[in-house]
């Protein structure tokens, strides 16, 4: 209270400081002060303390009037002084004369789109704002879209950042020399003396008090003439404390809400700061020392200060000046120029000290709020100015370290640090280059990255397992460093410097001994005996390798750039790696091993007992850079410049080997005790994230390791790591191995199999340039193949199975195209690419990036493909491409004497059928090794001259006769005798293939040694007829099998007829049971007359006959008649709220306990919905049931406090045969079967007996409630009428149960309310239901273009009748004076009574619901009627005939408006336009002063067809249900004559207004009583909504084409509650168009006592508690239903390649499919969302988890 009182004080005496105060004056004054700073500190000094900070709500945010007084008082005079004219008009003319830069520089709020084209831009940080995006060259490009985290600005205009179209059509320069020019020169000289001075001036002040420290002092000059005790208890920002935390924190030490709480909370998080009490010191310092003892216990304690009042304004007004000194430099480049020169000019104390260097400096030290501030202020300044940018750059660097210092020890999230701005620095080649060149930023950069990495072992590794939790944190935010040295490399350098070079090759010196301190870390030591205890710690090592590889790529490229450095690059690697080396081999005695006549010598070492690390980057460097020795032939073309002769081949490969056979010992399950920590390592060495700098790189130094040694020592060192060796060097060692312990044989046979396949990869992997003669695309292209061999995949897919570049780049889409046809998505799932078949044959089983698993599945896919097209089984090895000359000599490798004797080896077990001491895999790859060797023969044979350069001879050496220890004889001859054993079926033709081979490549031998001129094309020429001929056999043999198999076919299905006929009865029977399970209408059967017209309503109607109904439980199995005295048996149903058919969202929901209920307003605002599964149960089974699954959910929740998709406690159920989600049963009732009666009395004598059956009831009524009866006449009651007559109840008490359990169910749901059954409403809901979810229908049929009988699923007709008939029952379970009354009611509203009350205006109800309630609710009147005179068919008819006048009335009232009349058409007018205009003047008549004046009938006739129709059509289904009708075949099928066939289905004339004319005399006086109800005018004159028929359709919202329309509508939506703040989780209603802040603490209100979010909330007003959201952020749809369900949904936004972007990770533009979108919204039609929501949280339990209410 006191608070406000002294606002209000202030606001008046500022009021008066405003009147005195001349802005033009005091900057007047100021002109003449002889010392400016002076003058301008004590004008802040009086009046900043007196603006800003008057009360509680200071320190941020402050209010409109601190706004104007800040303006008026302080900024005004400055803007004067520095423009030397009225500001407004100085700063237009400052804007007029300024040359702007052609950067455009937009800073992007949080959650705008921002796009990089993925062809142009120089590296994905650069982008462009959605403006300048829609205007340049790349919106025709491959570009990517993504959402801006906040900060970073547009690229547009910068020349470096992209390689073409740099400008937009807006920045587009139009003269070319502005970027020389300095733009201070176009000022005028005195405004640049001023501007200096100003600037000085205040940023000087504003950085001073942005980064002062004391909390009750000021600077010299501006202390206050006056100090009060008024002090602010500050609260700051940390990370490490939650919201849930601060918030309850607050609430004790401020004694504040839980909401204000909350508000704090929010605002310390946004702004970083925020005081949460004002006051005298004393309290303000007991507010901070109970948060600072409640947040101190776990962590360090909120930071907490108490400051002065005046200290906090400064600080304020700080903030201000510097906005304001970003908002004046925009007007004019050369007062940028001058705040430029300003902040960095040097301080008094030397370098380092300038203002900008200060900000800097004390970074960590400011709050968030003042960060952004002047963060945003560099970027309007420096960073948009080039030529200080680059001085600015270079005081970044020259500060770097200490500003990465400051940011480790600081606890802020990095965008909120100035070190952020690196991006914006490092990012531009030239600023990237010269300060790696002037300031060393390569190596300071690594050097600080190494410095903070401070735990190591003994070695000097990184020893990550003995971090603590802080330095954990450290590790995390030192990673971004990697990130900046990653924008500094990420340009290349087109040319090199010799200074360049020297600092390069310096920064590669420190990354090198970074990369040693990773060499060997987290090494394992295979465990024995026990299981290990404890987990090691891995992911950090894998982090940081994998932060690195783009890196050391990086690294490589540059190198490939520059012969001199990658001479020296190479030779530092290598001396590297010796380093790494030493002490490899000491203490080892060399062994000697000896095999097939070779021996090497090698030394002891084991990896399954010795010590081995995945981490080995110093060896994978030297192999990246030695194959680009290889590709720029750097290796032939100087040799003496390089230390090849150093290297010690077995050394190369000793630890990369150890790595592989490492994998290879986890895959035979030899490591399985040492955890899940080592089999995540292996998984990441050969994930795709890693791979290219471990896995790859270990293939390639094995190859120029064997590349550079004799093939057979290489193979035994290989042997010989793998444990192998032994087994293959004496002949009965593998005996012994075979009969001695099972594991070792197994394990030793995976181990074989991972050796082979080892030994392929080594010298079949060429795809790497360098390494093969291939171009980088090869290798792409060869991934994409291997990856679709698997089967057809999504472009998304394939993105993640291949690397990414630095640029996010896989080069997929340069040869995609040419591999792969693209197969677009239908209305589910996404597009995919399929192999074409031409590809296939490049497939090779043994690609090396496959899994154990992908390589089965393509195995399998491939052979399935071959049989398709009639092809051998056979996957032989695929041609490869030559290897470059550095590598050439690793084909001998397929022919040496050790891989011979192995493949011998394996042969001669394989002769045995195996037992355990060989496997298939382990022969199926010494086929392949054989294959490549034969392929690797003919291709050499083949490309060259002569015989005599042929070096490869495989074919001759397999003819000789095995040697010792294989006694056995050739391995061709091993495959001879092996082609035919049966056990070897599967092989069989792929060793076929290799004879065949061999075969061919003998007469190519002969034929070139005959004659040498042959050309080679030829020799190809046998083997391929060969192989045709082959092929035609097959198909041939196929196509037998086919007829073979269609013989059969024919066989059994003449078994079956036979059987039918046999089993006629039965089948009959259950064809039947189908039929009156399925659908319990009986259409007429076919070949019937069809001149007999079908009528559904009146005495004429048809159908209804006598049918007995048979259904069966879905529970028990046993059939039931369905019959009124029987068993009952139940339909389960699912009734909710409905908004769908709603014409006014803005209608509050009824209130429950008073709503009426009886009249159904025509806006159709809130219905309720029943839907049927269609399946059939006995009620007491079905109550078995339901008891079960209460008991179990009890027993579960009491378990597992987990909760079901559906809540039992509501009555929900899932249908336990097709587990859709169902509230209630609806009984199945038999038809109510009516004599035909001649006696069909008119309309006169009709209404005349029904009033007086009226006044009756009324009489008795009357009586009973002990009114005197006395003082009315009593009407004499027609004859046979007895008011007193309970009729007998039709139904067993089981039926009985069930039509009130029913009854009760739509009552809960549709009004929200506990059930009641005496509440004189209960009849009226189940009418309700009916009445409106037949509308539903009929609209759904509608929208859907399908005829109105015939195309609805069983399962809805069964919903229909059963509601129908339902209706007409369910009197029975309620008093007869209720209905009886509701009837009266309702029958007052067309014939208007006197004594009843509250009866609405026809505009005000719904013509159909009428329809349906009088037709229900009649039966118990006409039930009182014992005459036996009268039938119910004539009262139905004349209520239809009625009502439907009263419904043309209300078209022709609602229909007109002034513009529409003047449209009219003089035509001669036909019947029905005259009678329509007849009508409509006798309403004008009634009405004159509301409805305009119309000529011709014609466009009214129109409005008035068009108007009923689906009044008519919905009323056709009613009666249709009610009354078993048949439909007449016109309504069956879409097409013309539905009119007609309509009107005379419902026993109409087709002129309707014939209904009116024929008996006007009569309805005048009803229709002068409609028009009289006061309501009709006062409605009509504006009053209320008027509805107007027909009503549309509802929709779901126009979404735009571009999702990025989208995303940008989101980031300028604020949230609602919290004054301008961006929303973080903007979603939008798909039904009523309203955007939203979900998920967030802002918007939460409270619904039934419940804290819920906004799209909860909202759903209570638009869906009547069922939601459809797009949440735009994620691009995701939300189905929210109630408070606890709902669901995410696929969005129906697509890329070009048919795929949804669930959380816009991808960022490929996305556009709206129609399609999918249209499903949406027929699902919401249906009403079948809640339902997917159930079936989605069946599927995927997680989904139950989710607080759905609180999004
Ligand atoms: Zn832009
Ligand atoms: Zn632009
Ligand atoms: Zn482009
Ligand atoms: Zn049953
Ligand atoms: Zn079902
Ligand atoms: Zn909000
Ligand atoms: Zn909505």
């Amino acid at each position: 209270m006191a608070a406000a009182e002294s606002d209000r004080d202030l606001s008046s005496a500022l009021c008066s400081e405003f009147l005195n105060f001349s802005a033009k004056d005091t900057a007047a004054r100021w002109q003449q002060a002889p010392e400016l700073q002076a003058e301008l500190y004590q004008h802040l000094a009086v009046y900043v303390p007196r603006i800003f900070c008057l009360g509680p709500s200071g320190g941020g945010g402050g209010g409109q009037r601190e706004e104007l007084a800040c303006q008026l008082l302080l900024l005004a005079p400055l803007e004067w002084l520095l423009l030397g004219a009225e500001p407004s008009a100085g700063l237009a003319q400052l804007q007029e004369n300024n040359q702007p830069s052609l950067l455009c520089g937009h800073v992007f709020k949080v959650g705008e789109p921002t796009y990089s084209c993925r062809e142009c831009a120089a590296d994905p940080t650069c982008v462009l704002c959605m403006q300048c995006f829609l205007g340049s060259v790349h919106k025709e490009h491959r570009y990517r879209m993504t959402t801006s985290g906040g900060g970073g600005f547009c690229d547009c205009g910068d020349t470096e950042a992209w390689k073409k179209g740099p400008y937009c059509h807006k920045h587009e320069p139009n003269n070319r020399d502005t970027s020389q020019e300095d733009p201070v020169a176009q000022l005028p000289a005195d405004m640049v003396v001023r501007s200096y001075s100003i600037f000085s001036i205040i940023l000087k002040y504003a950085v001073d008090m942005l980064t002062w420290e004391q909390e009750d002092q000021l600077p010299a000059g501006l202390e206050p003439p006056e100090k009060g005790d008024t002090y602010y208890c500050m609260l700051f920002n940390d990370e490490v404390h939650t919201y849930e935390q601060v918030i309850y924190t607050l609430q004790k030490a401020v004694n504040c809400s839980q909401k204000e709480a909350v508000s704090f909370a929010t605002t310390v998080d946004r702004d970083g700061r925020k005081s949460v009490r004002f006051g005298d010191f004393q309290f303000c310092e007991q507010a901070k020392s109970v948060i600072v003892r409640n947040t101190s216990r776990q962590s360090k304690p909120l930071r907490v200060q108490v400051m002065h009042s005046s200290v906090v304004a400064h600080q304020c007004f700080a903030l201000k000046a510097l906005g304001w000194l970003g908002q004046i430099i925009q007007y004019s480049d050369g007062l940028r120029r001058v705040l430029c020169q300003v902040g960095l000019q040097k301080g008094p104390e030397g370098e380092n000290s300038s203002l900008v260097d200060t900000l800097m400096l004390c970074d960590s030290k400011m709050w968030k709020g003042a960060r952004n501030v002047y963060h945003q202020l560099l970027m309007n300044s420096l960073l948009m100015d080039l030529k200080y940018k680059k001085l600015f750059a270079i005081q970044f660097a020259k500060n770097y370290r200490r500003l990465q210092t400051d940011f480790m020890e600081d606890d802020h999230e990095r965008v909120v640090s100035v070190t952020s701005l690196s991006v914006q620095l490092f990012t531009v080649p030239t600023v990237a280059r010269m300060l790696m060149v002037e300031e060393n930023l390569m190596t300071t950069i690594i050097r600080t990255f190494v410095d903070h990495l401070r735990h190591r072992d003994l070695q000097g590794r990184f020893q990550f397992d003995r971090y603590t939790a802080q330095q954990a944190f450290k590790f995390r935010r030192v990673q971004s460093l990697i990130g900046d040295l990653k924008y500094v490399l990420i340009s290349r350098p087109a040319e090199w410097s010799e200074q360049l070079r020297e600092k390069f090759l310096e920064g590669l010196d420190a990354f090198l001994e970074l990369l040693k301190c990773m060499q060997g870390m987290d090494p394992v030591v295979r465990q024995v005996g026990q299981h290990i205890e404890m987990e090691p710690e891995w992911e950090a090592a894998f982090t940081l390798q994998m932060k690195l590889t783009h890196i050391i790529s990086m690294i490589q490229e540059w190198c490939a750039t520059d012969e001199c450095v990658l001479i020296e690059a190479y030779k530092k690697c290598l001396c590297a790696l010796g380093q790494c080396h030493s002490g490899l081999p000491d203490g080892e005695q060399p062994i000697s091993l000896s095999l097939a006549g070779h021996s090497v010598e090698t030394f002891r070492y084991q990896v399954s007992q010795d010590k081995v690390s995945i981490h080995l980057p110093v060896c994978r460097l030297l192999a990246g850079l030695h194959v680009l020795l290889s590709k720029t032939e750097l290796a032939s073309r100087f040799p003496e410049q390089l230390p090849l002769g150093e290297l010690s081949p077995p050394l190369l490969i000793e630890l990369p080997l150890r790595c592989l056979v490492l994998c290879a010992q986890v895959h035979a399950g030899m490591w399985r005790r040492n955890g899940f920590s080592l089999i995540n390592q292996i998984y990441y060495y050969h994930n795709v994230k890693c791979r290219v700098e471990m896995f790859d790189k270990d293939v390639i130094m094995l190859q120029a390791g064997a590349s550079m040694m004799d093939p057979n020592h290489f193979l035994m060192i290989v042997l010989s790591r793998f444990e192998l060796f032994h087994i293959f060097s004496s002949a009965d060692c593998r005996k012994r191995y075979r009969d001695g312990n099972k594991d070792v044989v197994q394990q030793n046979n995976t181990l074989i199999e991972e050796m082979l396949h080892l030994i392929i990869m080594v010298v079949g992997e060429r795809f790497v340039a360098g390494v093969g003669q291939v171009e980088p695309f090869d290798e792409v292209r060869r991934e994409i193949i291997h990856q679709l061999s698997i089967r057809p995949m999504a472009h998304s897919e394939l993105v993640k199975a291949l690397p990414e570049n630095e640029n996010k780049e896989t080069g997929l889409e340069r040869v995609i195209d040419s591999v792969a046809s693209f197969r677009k998505p239908g209305v589910t799932g996404r597009g995919l690419y399929e192999l074409r078949a031409e590809w296939t044959k490049h497939f090779n089983l043994y690609f090396h990036h496959y899994s154990r698993a992908d390589q089965s599945k393509a195995e399998e896919a491939q052979r399935k493909l071959r049989r398709q097209n009639g092809d051998d089984s056979a996957l032989p090895p695929p041609a490869l491409p030559p290897l470059c000359p550095l590598f050439a000599s690793l084909v001998n490798l397929l022919q040496c004497d050790v891989l011979l004797a192995v493949e011998g080896a394996v042969l001669q077990w394989a002769v045995e059928p195996s037992g355990g001491g060989w496997t298939e895999s382990m022969l199926q790859r010494v086929l392949h090794l054989v294959g490549m060797a034969l392929l690797e023969e003919q291709q050499q044979l083949e490309n060259s001259s002569g015989d005599d350069d042929v070096t490869f001879n495989y074919t001759s050496k397999i003819t000789r006769p095995g040697e010792a220890p294989s006694t056995s004889g050739s391995v061709l001859a091993l495959l001879e005798s092996l082609q035919n054993a049966p056990h070897l079926e599967v092989h069989k033709d792929m060793i076929t293939w290799i004879l065949k081979m061999v075969a061919n490549i003998k007469t190519m031998r002969e034929r070139s040694s005959c004659s040498s001129t042959v050309s080679t094309s030829q020799g190809q020429g046998p083997e391929e007829t060969v192989r045709d001929k082959d092929k035609a056999e097959r198909k041939r043999k196929a196509e037998m099998a086919r007829l073979r198999r269609e013989k059969i076919m024919a066989q059994m299905s003449e078994m079956q007829k036979h059987f039918i006929n046999e089993n006629k009865e039965l089948f009959q029977q259950s064809l039947e049971e189908l039929e009156a399970s399925t659908s319990a209408a009986p259409h007429s059967p076919p070949g019937a007359e069809v001149c007999v017209s079908e009528v559904c309503v009146g005495p004429r109607r048809s159908g209804g006959g006598d049918r007995r109904q048979l259904v069966t439980c879905i529970l028990c199995q046993e059939e039931q008649e369905v019959r009124g005295q029987g068993r009952a048996m139940v339909l389960a149903a699912f009734v909710q709220r409905s908004t769908v058919l709603s014409k006014n969202r803005g209608r509050a929901p009824p209130n429950p306990e008073h709503h009426d209920a009886l009249f159904m307003h025509p806006d159709l605002a809130f219905g309720t919905h029943t839907a049927s599964c269609g399946h059939i149960m006995h009620a007491t089974c079905w109550q078995r049931y339901f008891e079960a699954v209460q008991l179990k959910e009890q027993r579960r929740q009491q378990r597992l406090r987990v909760h079901t998709s559906y809540d039992v406690e509501n009555g929900e159920f899932l249908c336990p045969l097709c587990e859709c989600l169902s509230n209630t049963v609806i009984p199945l009732l038999p038809h109510t079967h009516t004599l035909h009666s001649a006696d069909h009395p008119s309309l006169e004598a009709w209404l005349q007996s029904t009033n007086q059956q009226i006044a009756a009831l009324h009489a008795a009524h009357r009586k009973s409630d002990g009114e005197a009866a006395a003082d009315r006449e009593d009407l004499a009651a027609p004859e046979g009428f007895r008011v007193d007559f309970i009729p007998p109840n039709p139904f067993s008490s089981s039926v009985r149960e069930m039509i009130t359990t029913f009854s009760t169910a739509t009552y809960k749901v549709g009004l929200k309310l506990n059930p009641n059954e005496q509440d004189p409403r209960v009849p009226v809901m189940s009418w309700a239901s009916c009445a409106y979810t037949m509308q539903a229908i009929e609209r759904l049929l509608v929208d859907e273009d399908k005829p109105l009988f015939g195309s609805l699923p069983c399962r809805q007709d069964d919903c229909l009748s059963s509601l129908a008939r339902f209706g007409s029952a369910c009197w029975t379970a309620a008093p007869p004076s209720t209905t009886h009354t509701h009837f009266i009611r309702l029958f007052a509203a067309l014939v208007p009574d006197s004594q009843v009350e509250n009866t609405p205006c026809i505009l005000d109800v719904d013509m159909f619901h009428l329809l349906v309630y009088s037709v229900l609710a009649y039966n118990s009147v006409h039930c009182l009627d014992q005459s036996g005179r009268a039938v119910v068919d004539s009262a139905h008819l004349h209520l239809l005939h009625l009502i439907t006048v009263a419904h043309l009335v209300q078209i022709l009232l609602t229909s007109t408006t002034a513009e529409e009349v003047s449209m009219d058409q003089d035509s001669g007018g036909s019947e029905e336009e005259e009678l329509t205009c007849l009508l409509y003047n006798t309403l004008r008549k009634h009405l004159c002063s509301v409805l305009p004046e119309v000529s011709s009938g014609w466009h009214l006739w129109r409005c008035v067809k068009a108007g009923v129709l689906p009044f008519l059509r919905a009323a056709a289904l009613f009666f249709h249900h009610l009354n078993s009708a048949p439909p007449p075949a016109e309504l069956q099928v879409a097409g013309p004559g539905q009119w007609e066939a309509l009107c005379s289905y419902l026993s109409l004339p087709c002129n309707l207004l014939q209904l009116y004319q024929s008996k006007h005399t009569l309805l005048e006086p009803l229709l002068q009583g409609w028009c009289c109800h006061p309501a009709v005018k006062q409605t009509l004159q504006g009053g209320g909504v008027i509805i107007r028929f027909p009503r549309e359709s509802n929709r779901l919202i126009d979404l735009p084409d571009d999702y990025s329309a989208l995303i940008n509508q989101a980031s300028s939506f604020t949230c609602p509650r919290s004054g301008g703040d961006k929303s973080r989780a903007p979603t939008l209603c798909l039904v009523c168009g309203c955007m939203l802040c979900s998920q967030s603490y802002c918007c939460q209100t409270e619904l039934d006592g419940e804290d819920v979010g906004a799209c909860t909330a909202h759903t209570f007003t638009c869906g009547a508690g069922l939601g459809i959201f797009l949440r735009v952020r994620e691009s995701q749809v939300l189905f929210l239903a109630g408070k606890t369900k709902g669901c995410f949904y696929p969005p129906p936004y697509l890329d070009d390649y048919g795929e949804t972007d669930q959380g816009l990770r991808r960022g490929n533009p996305l556009h709206l499919c129609p399609e999918r979108y249209r499903k949406i919204q027929r699902l919401w039609r249906q009403h079948g969302v809640t339902e997917e929501i159930g079936h989605a949280q069946e599927a995927n339990q997680t989904l139950v988890g989710i607080d759905w209410q609180h999004l």
